[in-house]
Parts: structure tokens; C-alpha cells; sequence
């Protein structure tokens, strides 16, 4: 297509790297969604400042990907990128402890309400460790996640409803697991479907997103949230809150914006910066089943961790982190941004009579091609993989880049209106350009 034509011919130096990793990283990228991007090759990125990315052939971006909110404070944040390198100069791996941990573990307490914190090398490893922890507690088999979730490549997760069956999620390489023995899959937004479910007894815990995430944005109806930890309390399951990828909503991701009351909290992503670094939070009850009441770690917590899990690096990257960004400072400077976002796309949409929508949760937003959805199955089945392809090229060869996954855009305090205003004008032209 032109699209690709003009692409190809404006990433020289990407397409030269791009034919090289073919004779070294399996399937050309060094990690598979950066497979998903929408050339017929990826960019190779050279720098990332605040809100820009440069790519080898310095082409610049507008970045509204950050990382699928990985950077969500903006890339290369000095204050970070002081911490890591006085860090790196001072020794990262030692299997001891920093003091750093104690005051990431503090200001996570602090944000989101949970008094006892542990670390992961990333929300995957940290959701893995949790499962094994309420399973433990529990002595229950199965866990209990929503349908078209995503929690990481953990494979019990990686299950949908088909009908009544849980079966494996489309588009995941085979789990390793027959999620019809481990999993309970339940409809989001759907209180009596979940307490049918909880009834029969054998689920360990709830793993759950405030909202879905990860299949276009679907928001909990009113009082869903409450109606869910009441159930999950009911049926003494373990609510665990994955707040990896919706800590966009504040300081305090859904949880501390909603007052919700989870027993386990998992997250991840940007709360080191972008340095790789995830935490689980639970509350005191939770530590003392866990540990016993003296609180100490004598007891059984074997079975997770790693070698370079809580390195002094990525706890030091961390503490500038959320010393410097994602403060209620910062959301309100860039929660407007992602307001007018969605009034742009909106005014697109409209102006064609499209039957799209655009969803927004606190400073991240993305469109869907359906009337706002209610539950994973409806966004699934909207979901159009071509015309997400079009619109992220169109928008990447116009120097906007979007996530390639829903063509999520999130917004930093490095932003400014005038990018939002970018992104709603090369959208308007793609769509003109699709529709007429
Ligand atoms: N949990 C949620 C809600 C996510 O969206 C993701 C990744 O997209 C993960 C967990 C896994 O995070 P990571 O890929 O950093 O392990």
C-alpha cells in the first residue's frame, strides 16, 4: 500500500537492522509484541526524552506509546537517570538488602493502602507469586481471573469463556496448563455470574483488573467494584487487584481513586521509570496467614523470588520514580491531556457518523469500533486487527506513535496540547482517507 511504500522508503537504516535480526532474534525482534508494530518491519529506536523517541533514522516522534505505559512518567526522567547511574556505579546485585526497599515498600503502603509489600522482576513474576500464595492460603486449586483478561504470560490466565467452557485465549502460543482444570473464567460486569461461580468453592482468588485493560478499555458499571468484594468476601476468596497497567488512573492506580479493598495487589510497569520492576502489596491479615503474627519472614515464603528480584538498581530507579512522577501533581497536568484526547477523537467519529468510540481511564485513553463496551467478549469481538494496522501506520508515518496493541495513547506531564492536537489531526486525515 502507499502507507507501506512511504514507510519503507523513510526507514532506511530500520530496515537495514531489521534484515540483520533476522539472522539472530527469533521471529526478527528481541521480544514478540514487538512483532505486532505496524510496518512491515519495527522501528529501531535510537533515544527517548520526555515525550519524544528517535528512531535510527531520526525520525521523531510524538510518543503516545511510552512504553505501553512502561514509561508512562515520560521517558528518561533526569531524576531516574541520576539514581541508575549512581546505583550502577555503586554496585547493583549483592542478594542483599537496600534501604531503598523499605522506602519503595512505604510509599506503595502509602498509595494504595497495604501495609506489606514484596518485590518481582516484572507484573508477570509478581502475579505468578500471588497465585501461589492464595492457593497456598487456601488450599484451594483453581483461581478465578475475568474473561479476555490479561494478568502476563502466566499461564493459568490465559484462558477465555467459549459458551460455558473455559478454553485457551485466542492468540496465546498453547498454555502449558489445561485451563479447564485450573481456571474459573467469569464475564466482566456480571455480579451474579461471578457469585454462581465463587459458590461452587474450589477458587482460591479473584485476579482482576479494576477495569479491563487489555482488550480496549471496558469500565466497571456503577457498583460493580463493591458488588465484587462483597461476593469474593462472601465466598472467602481472596480478591487479588492487578493494577499494572491502570495506575493511569492516579497516584494510587483504581484502587486509592475508587476506594476499592483488595487483599493482594500486584503492580508493575512504570513504578521504577521504566527500569524493570514489580511489587505485591497485601494487607496485615493476608502477611499473618502468611508469615504468622510476629510478622517475621521465619515462616514457609519459598517458591518465589529470583536471583536479581529488589537489585539495588531497579529499587533505586523506583524511589526516583515515585519521588518525581506520577504525583497528583502530575496527573493533573496530563488527565486534561487525555480529556482532550478523547474530545478529538470524539469530534472525528462524530463528524463521519461512526459507530466507534473512544474510552478513556484517567490519563490513558483508546478507541474501540463499538459503542462503549460492558464486558471483554463484546470489545473481543470488535476488535478489528486491519484497521488497527492502518490507523497505527498512517499515524507512525506521520510521526504520531500509538501503542500497537488497540492503539492505546497515554499522556505525561511531557506532553503538551499541542500533541494531543497532532494525534486528532492525523486521525481526522486517516479517517477521511478511509472513509471519505
Ligand atoms: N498485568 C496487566 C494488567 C498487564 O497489562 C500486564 C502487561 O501488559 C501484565 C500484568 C504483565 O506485565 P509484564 O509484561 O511487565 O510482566
Amino acid at each position: 500500500t502507499d502507507e507501506e511504500g512511504r514507510f519503507a522508503q523513510t526507514h532506511p537504516r530500520s530496515a537495514a537492522l531489521a534484515a540483520r535480526a533476522q539472522g539472530s532474534l527469533l521471529a526478527g525482534v528481541p521480544m514478540p509484541w514487538m512483532t505486532r508494530w505496524a510496518g512491515s518491519f519495527p522501528v529501531f529506536v535510537d533515544t527517548a526524552n520526555g515525550a519524544r523517541c528517535v528512531d535510527v533514522d531520526g525520525v521523531e516522534y510524538v510518543d503516545l506509546c511510552l512504553g505501553d505505559t512502561g514509561a508512562m512518567t515520560g521517558h528518561a526522567l533526569p531524576e531516574v537517570a541520576e539514581a541508575v547511574a549512581r546505583r550502577a556505579r555503586n554496585g547493583i546485585t549483592t542478594m542483599l538488602p537496600s534501604e531503598d526497599a523499605i522506602w519503595v515498600a512505604d510509599e506503595l503502603g502509602r498509595r494504595f493502602g497495604l501495609p506489606r509489600w514484596q518485590f518481582a522482576m516484572s507484573a508477570t513474576d509478581a502475579n505468578r507469586f500471588v497465585l501461589r500464595f492464595a492457593r497456598h492460603l487456601t488450599g484451594r486449586p483453581r483461581i478465578a481471573v475475568m474473561d479476555w483478561c490479561y494478568h502476563g504470560t502466566v499461564d493459568e490466565t490465559l484462558a477465555v469463556l467459549d459458551g460455558d467452557r473455559v478454553v485457551p485465549r485466542p492468540g496465546a502460543m498453547g498454555p502449558q496448563v489445561d485451563v479447564a482444570i485450573t481456571t474459573a473464567v467469569v464475564p466482566f460486569n456480571d455480579l451474579d455470574a461471578l457469585d454462581r461461580r465463587l459458590a461452587q468453592g474450589d477458587v482460591a482468588c479473584l485476579l482482576m483488573e479494576p477495569a479491563l485493560t487489555n482488550i480496549g478499555i471496558v469500565l466497571p458499571d456503577e457498583g460493580y467494584s463493591e458488588g465484587v468484594r462483597e461476593i469474593t468476601r462472601k465466598h472467602d476468596v481472596l480478591l487479588v487487584i492487578d493494577e499494572t497497567h491502570t495506575l493511569c488512573a492516579g497516584p494510587g492506580g483504581c484502587t486509592a481513586a475508587w476506594g476499592l479493598e483488595p487483599d493482594l495487589l500486584v503492580v508493575g510497569k512504570p513504578i521504577a521509570g521504566g527500569v524493570p520492576l514489580a511489587a505485591y502489596g497485601m494487607t496485615t491479615e493476608v502477611a499473618h496467614r502468611l508469615v504468622g503474627p510476629m510478622l517475621t519472614a521465619e515462616a514457609d515464603v519459598s517458591g518465589v523470588g529470583g536471583t536479581l528480584t529488589a537489585n539495588a538498581l531497579a529499587l533505586a530507579a523506583s524511589r526516583a520514580a515515585l519521588s518525581s512522577s506520577l504525583r497528583e501533581e502530575d496527573f493533573a497536568v496530563a488527565i486534561p491531556l487525555a480529556e482532550r484526547f478523547t474530545a478529538g477523537v470524539a469530534g472525528v467519529i462524530e463528524k463521519h457518523g461512526l459507530p466507534w468510540h473512544v474510552q478513556r481511564l484517567g490519563c490513558r485513553a483508546e478507541y474501540v469500533f463499538c459503542p462503549p463496551p460492558r464486558d471483554g467478549a463484546t470489545a473481543a469481538a470488535a476488535v478489528d486487527e486491519e484497521l488497527e494496522a492502518f490507523l497505527h501506520l498512517w499515524c507512525l508515518n506521520r510521526q504520531v506513535l500509538l501503542t500497537p496493541f488497540h492503539n492505546m495513547a497515554l499522556f505525561s506531564p511531557a506532553h503538551s496540547e499541542a500533541d494531543v492536537d497532532r494525534h486528532t489531526e492525523v486521525f481526522g486525515e486517516a479517517v477521511d482517507a478511509l472513509v471519505g
